[in-house]
């Protein structure tokens, strides 16, 4: 007898219903022996999603893919995309299914994927499926992001699947269910536009309108104002990358979500001495999306989404959607300098706004970058110089001594808006972590959970993580930056 679907969520499928002809059908494949490697109970809360009460192997079941929960509309999204600059007409969810949408407890509507779950119309050569290392590796770094306060898809579980999967060699299979407010990209509409399908933009277009930014929906400019949507959600966001530090690695188009979120954590990595040439990827030859060139490359993947938009930005006249478009695009880095210089400020303990504010930030950047000092406990370590203890800073420089006339500076401009030390101190505490996914960290804790099955490391490392902000005895190896040699030959792989 079939095991009756469970009754996990109270699933609305929305883009299933509102958008036929932008995805496929599909169903999970079934995987031999599913194991819940770990459940992200807050998460599960805010879903909805009764943990108490979650048989631990109906969840293994379900995020495993073997059962379908009862509401769900398993498919293949659509969708194209432009990768290291080159267009690819059709990628779509390869391996991945969006089983449904849920309302959470915020009101939020939000995505539930399953991603290495299997073969789909879009997998072209692929296997459909995932590995446990990559697989933990996108659960800790989105907690990581989450808990810095920076919009991110969601790992719900981890679940090993019981098979090997072959990459460079044989891995242990696993599932990750992701959440998402919503897993629409860029690269969604490209699929269509380039199709010359304008009606199913259209579509698409009124879709996001009414889930993202529903007070543009009655708007006659509705799509232009998209388009700015999207990019002040993109200018901010690629500023709260910059400012942790946060490489993506792949930003092509079909990881540019029209939400604003963080997506697909593949070669990703925190940077750990301050160089804006910093690149990990190792299929990322020519730095293309090396640290400092993540604002650059966010405006390039916007002017490609603009494109997708013109049809219906003036229906009339080609020239004038062309001109009102670029004007968005031209802004971009004027939206971003702005976000970033807002977010450096607060890092660097100012109050209010001064003319000479973006030359201080910038001239903090230079000394970092000259003395290749770890840029995470840099901006912490200001802190403790906020409230009088400046040692553990200048102890990061080789030579502390160029760094004096700089502090000074900043001393200065910190201190005109009255508040104490302590205060500042504490302010820049709760927005400069001291603890962050160091990629050594990393590389432990998915190697124990990989090669040994051991999660000790990995479900430290989350705890850790999720906390960034808070100073904890018995955590410092956590706050050690790599040794530099270490740093210097880490690559990471896009670990599909
Ligand atoms: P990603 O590198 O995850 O952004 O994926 C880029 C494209 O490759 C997407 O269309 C994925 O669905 C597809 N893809 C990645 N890995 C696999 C795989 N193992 N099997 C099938 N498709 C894949
Ligand atoms: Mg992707």
């Amino acid at each position: 007898m079939p095991t009756p679907a469970p009754e996990l969520f109270r699933f609305d499928n929305t883009y299933a219903r509102a958008l036929p002809g932008c995805y496929a059908p599909v169903t999970p494949a079934t995987v031999p022996a599913p194991q819940l490697l770990q459940l992200n109970q807050a998460l599960a809360g805010e879903l909805g999603l009764d943990v108490a009460r979650l048989d631990p192997e109906v969840g293994a079941a379900v995020f495993g893919g073997n059962l379908v929960p009862a509401g769900a509309t398993p498919i293949a999204q659509a969708y194209a995309g432009h990768q290291f600059g080159g267009f690819v007409p059709q990628l779509g969810d390869g391996r991945a299914v969006l089983l449904g949408e849920v309302i959470d407890r915020h009101g939020r509507r939000r995505d539930i994927a399953l991603k290495g779950s299997g073969r789909t119309p879009f997998s072209r050569g692929g296997d459909g499926k995932a590995a446990v290392g990559p697989v933990l590796r996108e659960y800790v770094i989105g907690e990581a992001m989450h808990a810095l306060g920076i919009p991110t898809t969601r790992a719900l579980a981890a679940v090993r699947s019981g098979e090997t999967v072959w990459r460079d060699r044989p891995l242990p299979g696993a599932l990750l269910t992701r959440v998402a407010g919503s897993h629409v990209r860029v690269g969604t509409f490209q699929f269509f536009a380039v199709r010359g399908q304008h009606d199913t933009v259209r579509a698409l277009a009124d879709y996001v309108i009414a889930r993202h930014d529903p007070d543009l929906a009655a708007d006659p400019d509705r799509y232009l104002g998209l388009l700015s949507r999207v990019a002040a959600r993109q200018a901010a966001l690629i500023a709260q990358w910059m400012l942790v530090g946060f490489i993506h690695g792949v930003m092509n188009t079909d990881n540019m979500t029209i939400s604003g979120e963080t997506i697909d954590y593949g070669p990703c990595a925190f940077m750990e001495a301050y160089d804006p040439a910093t690149v990990f990827s190792s299929i990322d030859a020519h730095g293309r999306y090396a640290y400092g060139n993540q604002p650059a490359i966010a405006r390039w993947n916007l002017a490609r989404f603009a494109e997708t938009l013109l049809p219906l930005i003036d229906p009339d006249s080609s020239a004038q959607a062309i001109a009102r478009a670029t004007a968005v695009i031209e802004a971009f880095p004027d939206h971003y300098a702005t976000s970033w210089l807002d977010g450096a400020r607060a890092k660097l303990g100012l109050h209010g706004a001064d003319a000479d504010d973006e030359t201080l930030a910038a001239d903090w950047l230079a000394l970092l970058a000259a003395q290749q000092v770890d840029f995470t406990l840099a901006w912490r370590r200001l802190g403790d110089a906020a409230a009088g203890d400046a040692q553990p800073l200048t102890g990061l420089f080789a030579d502390a001594a160029a760094l004096t006339p700089w502090l000074d500076r900043w001393r200065r401009r910190a201190e005109r808006d009255g508040r104490s030390g302590d205060e500042r101190r504490d302010a820049m505490q709760r927005l400069n972590p001291l603890y962050i996914a160091r990629n050594h960290r990393v590389e432990e804790a998915l190697d124990a959970a990989s090669t040994h099955g051991d999660l000790t490391a990995f479900e430290r490392l989350v705890e850790v993580v999720s906390q960034p902000f808070d100073e904890r005895r018995g955590w410092e190896r956590y706050a050690e930056p790599a040794p530099r040699e270490v740093t210097a030959r880490y690559q990471t792989f896009c670990g599909t």
